[in-house]
């Protein structure tokens, strides 16, 4: 399996760190060639604007956007689901904006925004270790979407279809819970056109 890793900006060595201990090949994306002959795309935390510019600039935002319309696999860590999410809440932004979700920036405040904890995530049977920092939340999920983890009551994991998505870093944590969900959802996941259809 080869997975990308969108390495514009943020966390994403840590995420191809954790691949390296899974013995996953990791790619990193910075252009359309290296989009080509991938399995599926994780695109991590840091600061969506930036990302979301660099993105543009780098001419990335039709390819990865019908990609991902397309059934590729893509996993969105903290600003990574900013980026997936169709409506931003406190921000007139779009994105990528493929994923049926309104999540909120910054949602836990600026500056007391960072904690830990470990939390439930449908699907997996330990305790999920969650870092947050800066997170966004989720605060309205369209029809298609399924919430697998909240903690105080926000939403802060879910998937539809091919996208998933984590308010929280499990790459800045020695769980690997996480990320082998989202390997296990890759393997299970047909990657065709059809898909787009249903
Ligand atoms: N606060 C950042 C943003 O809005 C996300 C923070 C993160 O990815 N850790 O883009």
């Amino acid at each position: 399996m080869r997975m990308g890793v969108l390495a514009m900006q943020g966390a994403y060595k840590e995420h191809i760190s954790i691949l390296d201990d899974l013995d996953v090949e990791a790619v990193e994306i910075r252009n359309k060639e290296d989009l080509k002959d991938i399995d599926g795309l994780i695109i991590p935390g840091g600061e969506s604007t930036t990302m979301g510019k660099l993105i543009n600039t780098l001419d990335l935002y039709d390819d990865l956007k019908e990609k991902i319309e397309g059934g590729l696999p893509v996993w969105g860590t903290c600003a990574g689901m900013i980026l997936l999410a169709k409506n931003i809440y406190n921000d007139d932004t779009k994105h990528l904006a493929t994923m049926d979700i309104e999540v909120m920036r910054n949602a836990y405040g600026r500056q007391l925004g960072s904690f830990y904890v470990k939390g439930e995530v449908k699907g997996i049977n330990n305790e999920v270790e969650m870092v947050f920092i800066r997170a966004p939340y989720i605060k309205e999920v369209g029809e298609g979407v399924e919430v697998l983890s909240k903690v105080d009551g926000n939403i802060v994991a879910a998937r539809q279809k091919n996208m998933l998505v984590t308010s929280f870093h499990p790459e800045l944590t020695n769980d690997l819970t996480m990320h082998k969900y989202f390997l296990e959802m890759v393997k299970n996941l047909v990657y065709t056109k059809d898909y787009i259809m249903q």
